[in-house]
Formats: structure tokens, C-alpha cells, sequence
């Protein structure tokens, strides 16, 4: 662990596993060598993690999740294994500079956004809290699309970032499990003369797996995260190719191959369903077998004692057919009765919804799914016809509730209802906010709360604050570190030392210096990357999160809009000078959030071209926005939008993220910001809008945008300004669609929310004005953000759902 072991281990692997001469030695070359050298450091707490929990009697919970959004690597284990000043040094005495080293790592782009990032925030916590456990997902070859910007349109590029090898995993193509697909059951009896099921597969395929290690911050614990690739099944293949078949065995083998290869977008349409379908029933098939394996073969355990040995925890409906698989495993492969398989898939699932989004609640077309899992099929209706069962003896008579609460929707075409399923076959559910877990229970879950209230259950989510704030704010970190000690990356409650500091005026200075220099930096980068250039001395107002109807990103415009006209009316007109920073993918197929985007572009263009209103305000959206670039975002912001309409946003973690790093928010009452607001004082946050029952009354008394229009002329300029084609060179088509859904037909109310949204800006900018104020308002949000810290989020599911105990792992 000593520099000087560092440079030689580096150099060790530049000649031995890198290969190339000094002369020819790029930057990514010493990535690449330096992130073995850092791997090779892990291995034995690695090893020494994986056998004490095989050994002992510890519980284990394997995360199950469709996405793990990483981000980059290097920084992260360098911190994690507090080597990060021996690198700097090494990589020093090599003539190389550790930061534009980490700089080269590509995104491992694994995920859509806010969930696939929590997944990698909690195992990042489960190692430092010391609890054992396994992350089980996909390895995509591609993951999500690169974002470019052309003439303000998003266009999507393929994300090839396995292209240069990926030195943190370790493949263990020994381990690989068999995939049954399509095909039909029979029906035989066994030795012992019992009836049984066999599924006769039309097709096999086999995942392999790939480990990560997953270093807990100054602790020997190193869990892993597991990622399924698909390959041909050998024999398979080589069956045609001996029969002189060749094509239709390569043919196969690229068939197969496809199930791993690309991350869908959310909020897709229809397209490539059933390929969605094999995806996650890939990675759940895979995951469970491996589980069995190791407790049969490894731990040598009875499968009886699952429960006692394994949390399995659902990130989402999306790993759900697990509780059919289970069955499936139990039942044929291990001629387990019904009842015995039943009480321990109960007793070892979890689930947790991430979203009361009607159209984003999952389903399956009957045809689709009986076609490519027929066997899962039969016991979906098996469980469903017990569990009805249990329903009609509860409530006698009930027969809408019965229709409400199946498993197989009836309405429309006939369809397999996962949130359902994951409910059913799990003992705890859980939301991801207080307000979140409070809806879940009087909507969508409203049958199954009345049915097993002690099965609901709340975990507010968590960001890891060292990635979040020891990594992507080394002024901060180094500030705090000197203000409250370091006790604060394990204990983030400990920033509540900072609270008395809030008063003293030399520590504002410094407080607001940090800032600035963080400014700094993404000033520099989006210059980089837009050719903007932005004032550090200007307020950065910030929106980054996937772009969508219901978080109203075309709200924040709207805004803009509105400052743009008082502008170009009063001439002599000053306001405190603001830089508005976007930044979010839209969904390939998703049409008005990519018009959406245009919209943002083509009004930052008209804004940050016009004289008249350029020396106090810009606007720029931020390409790509990802792990990597988050690091630089969220240390520079100093207001946080969290405007989603209330009761839409399951919880966001976003939101989280700049209230460590110091933002203020301006939101509504929607997911965790109800519990930020809590916890930051009503008066340090910024609150505007129409709670959720008003939402839902107004909606319940037909919600009629034009009234909004007609009784506020500013707003009535300002959609003005969109229709006449102010920001569009005079095409009044562009936007057209944005206008007509925000005055036709918009579920989510931006209109309604206006009025409230710009006045309570007009307060943001007062506040603004007095930076000592701010800077106060500032450091308490810091200081009173401990809660959001994914380490108390962690140990709430391991006390109260999965009962896993820390572990210390002796080297
Ligand atoms: C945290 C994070 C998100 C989630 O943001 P929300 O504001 O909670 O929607 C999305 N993408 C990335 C890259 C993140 O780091």
C-alpha cells in the first residue's frame, strides 16, 4: 500500500499486462495499469469477504437489479482503500498526474438514471457498513446510448465502453448456468410415482459470469457485483456445425448473444418486448441458480435454511419473475412440495417499488409471456388461484377486488401484472419516501395494504456521500475534514457540527470560496464540452436528471422565458445574473421529452446571443449527462430544481445529492423533497406549488390549463413568445407540440404550477442577493443532510427486512 509499492506495481503491469514500450505509453495505458495494480489490492479482502461469509453463519443479501450505474472506478477504490495520496504520489514518480489518469476511465453506463445509481450507491454501503453481500445484474455490452446534440436535437450513439476491456471485472466463465427459453411443459410422473412438470425449452442459452469487487470504504470488506453475460450454449451450437450447418450455428450463437447486449431506454413503447422479457428472466435464472449452488454445494446447507442464509431483495418489479422462477427451482428441479416452496419464497424476497407512474408499472401481454415462459406461466396461475383464494376468504363476496387484485389483468388484452406478482411473493414491500410508501399504500398497493398492512414499509433512499461528496468535492471534503473531522464519511449525521459554523463570517468566505473554485471547474468543462462560456460569479440555477414530462424541465423554461421577456421590455432592467444548467437523456422513442430538449436549446441559443439579456443570463444544456459528469455538477450547483408535480416522483436522489453539496432547493412537496424541507428547516428551502391531493383534486374537477392563460398575462406572453416562434427563427411548428400538450392535455399540471414556481423565484433571487444569508442557508443544508446518507438507508433495510448483521472480515 506504500507509494513506492504502487509505482512498482504499476510498472509491474505496464511491461506484463499492458505490453508496450515506454515510448509509445499513453494515459490510458497508466489507467489501465494503475487499475490492475488497485484490483491486485482488493483480491485478498476479496477472497478473504467471499469465504467468511460462505463459512460462518452469516446471512447475505443478494441486491437483484436490472441496472447498476456505476460510474467510473479508479477514484472511487483509490478512496475507498484510502490510497489515494500513495497513488498520486506513484503515478507522480512515473511523470504521470493521478487526476487526468482518472479522467480517462469510461463510463460504465449501466442504467437509466435515478435507480440503477441508487443500486450502486447501496453496495457501495453494504461493504462499508460490513454486511455481506452480493449485487446480481447484467453485463450490457452497450449501455445506455451517448447523448451528442446536433442543431439543439438530441442524437443517440451507441455506448461501446467495453471496447477497451474493462480491468475491474474478473470473468469466471467456470461458472455459468443453463437458460431455458420458449418451448412447452409435459406433464410424467417420477420414481416415487408423483405427478410432475418438465419444461421442454425451445431454445438454451447460458449466462457467464463476471465479477466486480466492491471495496467498502476503510474496512477489509470486499463484496461483489455479479453481471451476467449470454453466450451460445457449446454443445448447441456445435450440434449444427457437426451436421455441416455452419451458418445456422454461428446464426445461434449470435441469437443468444443478443440477450446481453443493450440497455433499454425507460419509458420505451412496445419495441422489443419480448426481448426485454428474456433479459430479465436471463439475470434472475442465473442469479438464483447461483445462489442455489453456493448454498447446496458451498455452504452445504439444507434448502430448507434459504431464508436463514439469503435476503433477495427486488430492485423494481424488473427482477420479479423471480418468484416464479424460485418456485420453478424448488418445485421440479428440487421436488419440493408447494406449500414448503411457497413459505420460503416468501420468507426470502423483498420488493421495492420505485413508482406509482401508471404506465410505468409493468405488465406483460399474456401471449408474449406464455410463449416465452410457459412453464412460469403455470405457476403464476397456481399462485394466483391460492391467492385469490386467501382473498375471497378475507373478503367474501368481493368480486371487483378479486379482478383488481389478480395477478393476470383482465382489462384490454389479458396481461401478467409483475408489481402484482413481486407483492404476493415477497414478506416486505417497500417504498422509497415517506410520501412515496403513504401513496403506494392508498393506490396502487391500496388491495394488498388492506389485505397484509404488516407487510408495507417505508426506506427513504440514500446517496453515498463518498462518491458524492469525498470524491466529486475534494474542497469541500478537505474543509469539512479541518471543521468537524472525517468522522462525517462514515457518519454523515457528524456534518451537524457544522450548524454552529452557519454564523461565523470567516468561515462563509471559505465556504463560498470552495464553490467558486467547484464553478470553476464546470465552467471550464462546459465551455469544453458546449463552448458556452459562464461567469463562476453568477448563481448556477441547475436541473440534470432524465428528461420527462412529470419532473417539467419545460417548467424551468418557462421561467427563463418569462426573466428573457422582462429583459427585452425594460432595457435599463438588472437582475441577479443566473447560468441555467440542464443536463439528461431522453428516451429514444419518447417524443416530447426530446422535444423538450430542442425547446431548452433553442431558447439558451436566442438567450445567450442576445445582448440584451446575456449580461445576466444564460442557458446551457449539458450533453451526456452521466456518473462521470455528475461528479462536476452537483459540487458546483448552487440551486437545486426538484420541480416535478407533486406525487409523481417516487423519491429522487438527485435532490439529495446537491443538499450535501450545499444547493439550495426550490421544489414542490413531491418524494424525498418533503423529508429534505423536513430536515433543512422550512425556512432554508424553497417551496412552491400544489401538493398532491390538490394535484389529484384539481385533475378530479378537469384541470383547464386556459384558465391559468387568461387570468396571468405574463404567462400568456410568454407561451406567446414559444407560438410566434421567438426561439425558433420564426417556424412556428417546432414547439408547437410542447405548447399544445402544456395547453391541452398535460397530466402533470405544469401550468397550474406557474404562478407559484416564478414568484417563489423572484424570493430565490431576493435570497441570492444576500450572499450572507445564502452562504447561511447554504452550510445548514450541508450541515442537516445526514439523513440522506445511503449508510442510514442501508442499515434500515438490513434491521428491519433482511436481518443481515455486519461481518468483519479478518485478513
Ligand atoms: C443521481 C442521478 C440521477 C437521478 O437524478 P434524479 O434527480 O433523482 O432524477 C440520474 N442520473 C445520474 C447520472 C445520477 O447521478
Amino acid at each position: 500500500m506504500t507509494a513506492e509499492a504502487l509505482r512498482q506495481a504499476v510498472a509491474d503491469h505496464l511491461l506484463y499486462s499492458i505490453a508496450r514500450p515506454a515510448a509509445v505509453l499513453t494515459p490510458e495505458h497508466y489507467y489501465r495499469a494503475l487499475a490492475l495494480a488497485v484490483r491486485d489490492r482488493m483480491q485478498r479482502r476479496w477472497m478473504a469477504t467471499t469465504q467468511d461469509w460462505l463459512d460462518l453463519s452469516n446471512k447475505v443479501t443478494c441486491y437483484l437489479s436490472a441496472e447498476f450505474l456505476m460510474g467510473p472506478q479508479l477514484g472511487n477504490n483509490l478512496l475507498n482503500l484510502q490510497i489515494e495520496d500513495q497513488a498520486r504520489e506513484a503515478l507522480a514518480m512515473l511523470g504521470q498526474d493521478l487526476d487526468e489518469i482518472i479522467a480517462v476511465e469510461p463510463e460504465p453506463g449501466l442504467g437509466n438514471g435515478g435507480l440503477g445509481r441508487l443500486a450502486a450507491c447501496y453496495l457501495d454501503s453494504m461493504a462499508t457498513l460490513e454486511r455481506p453481500s452480493i449485487g446480481y445484474g447484467i453485463r450490457y455490452e452497450f449501455g445506455i446510448f451517448k447523448q451528442e446534440i446536433q442543431e439543439g436535437w438530441q442524437v443517440e450513439k451507441t455506448d461501446n465502453w467495453l471496447v477497451r476491456g474493462n480491468p475491474w471485472e474478473i470473468d469466471k466463465p467456470d461458472a455459468s448456468y443453463l437458460v431455458n427459453w420458449g418451448g412447452h411443459t409435459e406433464t410424467y410422473e417420477d420414481v416415487t410415482g408423483k405427478f410432475r412438470v418438465r419444461w421442454i425449452p425451445q431454445r438454451v442459452l447460458q449466462g457467464v459470469s463476471y465479477d466486480t469487487p466492491v471495496q467498502g470504504y476503510g474496512v477489509n470488506t470486499c463484496n461483489t457485483l455479479t453481471l451476467w453475460s449470454a453466450r451460445a450454449v457449446e454443445s448447441f451450437a456445435l450440434e449444427a456445425f457437426n451436421t455441416g450447418d455452419f451458418y445456422k450455428a454461428v446464426d445461434e450463437e449470435v441469437i443468444s448473444e443478443t440477450v446481453s447486449k443493450v440497455l433499454y431506454p425507460n419509458d420505451e413503447p412496445e419495441a422489443g418486448k419480448r426481448l426485454r422479457l428474456l433479459q430479465q428472466y436471463f439475470f434472475v435464472t442465473c442469479s438464483l441458480q447461483d445462489i442455489l449452488r453456493i448454498h447446496t454445494d458451498r455452504a452445504n446447507l439444507p434448502l430448507s435454511a434459504l431464508p436463514q442464509k439469503w435476503a433477495i431483495q427486488l430492485n423494481d418489479t424488473h427482477p420479479s419473475i423471480a418468484v416464479a422462477e424460485l418456485m420453478r427451482l424448488l418445485i421440479d428441479d428440487h421436488q419440493m412440495s408447494w406449500d414448503e416452496a411457497w413459505s420460503i419464497t416468501v420468507a426470502t424476497f423483498g420488493y421495492t417499488n420505485h413508482t406509482l407512474l401508471p404506465e410505468a408499472l409493468e405488465t406483460w401481454p399474456l401471449s408474449i409471456f406464455g410463449e416465452a415462459l410457459p412453464r412460469h406461466l403455470e405457476l403464476i396461475y397456481e399462485i394466483n388461484n391460492r391467492f385469490l383464494d386467501e382473498v375471497r376468504a378475507r373478503f367474501p363476496g368481493d368480486e371487483e377486488r378479486i379482478s383488481r387484485m389478480s395477478l393476470i389483468g383482465e382489462d384490454g388484452g389479458k396481461s401478467v401484472r409483475m408489481a402484482h406478482l413481486a407483492t404476493v411473493g415477497s414478506h416486505a414491500v417497500n417504498g422509497v419516501a415517506a410520501l412515496h410508501s403513504e401513496l403506494l399504500k392508498a393506490s396502487v398497493l391500496k388491495d394488498f395494504y388492506e389485505l397484509w398492512p404488516e407487510k408495507f414499509g417505508n426506506v427513504t433512499n440514500g446517496v453515498t456521500p463518498r462518491r458524492f461528496l469525498a470524491l466529486s468535492n475534494p474542497g469541500l471534503r478537505q474543509l469539512l475534514d479541518e471543521t468537524v473531522g472525517d468522522g462525517w464519511l462514515t457518519d454523515l449525521t457528524r456534518l451537524r457540527g457544522l450548524e454552529s459554523y452557519a454564523d461565523d463570517a470567516s468561515f462563509r468566505e471559505r465556504w463560498r470560496e470552495v464553490k467558486r473554485a467547484n464553478k470553476s471547474r464546470l465552467a471550464e468543462f462546459v465551455h469544453s464540452s458546449t463552448g458556452i462560456e459562464l461567469d463562476p460569479t453568477w448563481m448556477f440555477d441547475v436541473q440534470v436528471k432524465r428528461i420527462h414530462e412529470y419532473k417539467r424541465q419545460h417548467l424551468m423554461v418557462l421561467h427563463i422565458i418569462s426573466l428573457y421577456n422582462k429583459l427585452k421590455n425594460s432595457p435599463g432592467l438588472s437582475i441577479p445574473p443566473r447560468a441555467f444548467i440542464f443536463g439528461g437523456k431522453a428516451a429514444p422513442g419518447y417524443f416530447m421529452a426530446k422535444r423538450i430538449i430542442k425547446m431548452i436549446n433553442a431558447v439558451g441559443e436566442t438567450v445567450n446571443s442576445d445582448p440584451d439579456v446575456n449580461r445576466c443570463m444564460k442557458v446551457v444544456f449539458l450533453p451526456n449527462f452521466n456518473v462521470k459528469s455528475a461528479h462536476l455538477v452537483y459540487p458546483a450547483a448552487n440551486l437545486s430544481e426538484q420541480i416535478s408535480t407533486a406525487g409523481k416522483e417516487a423519491s429522487g436522489t438527485g435532490n439529495m445529492k446537491f443538499m450535501i453539496n450545499g444547493a439550495l432547493t426550490i421544489g414542490t412537496l413531491d418524494g424525498a423533497n418533503v423529508e429534505i424541507r423536513e430536515e433543512a428547516g422550512p425556512e432554508n428551502f424553497f417551496l412552491f406549488g400544489l401538493t398532491e391531493d390538490q394535484v389529484e383534486r384539481v385533475k378530479s374537477d378537469g384541470y383547464r390549463p386556459a384558465a391559468f392563460v387568461e387570468n396571468d398575462p405574463e404567462l400568456a406572453e410568454v407561451l406567446q413568445l414559444i407560438a410566434e416562434g421567438r426561439f425558433t427563427h420564426g417556424d412556428t411548428e417546432i414547439l408547437r407540440p410542447v405548447l399544445d400538450s402544456l395547453l391541452h392535455h398535460d397530466p402533470f399540471l405544469a401550468l397550474a404550477d406557474y404562478r407559484a414556481y416564478v414568484d417563489c423565484q423572484a424570493k430565490v433571487s431576493a435570497a441570492w442577493e444576500d450572499g450572507d444569508r445564502w452562504s447561511h442557508m447554504s452550510i445548514l443544508n450541508t450541515a442537516r443532510s445526514g439523513k440522506f446518507s445511503s449508510d442510514r438507508a442501508i442499515a434500515e433495510y438490513c434491521d428491519d427486512i433482511w436481518k443481515v448483521w455486519p461481518m468483519e472480515v479478518d485478513l
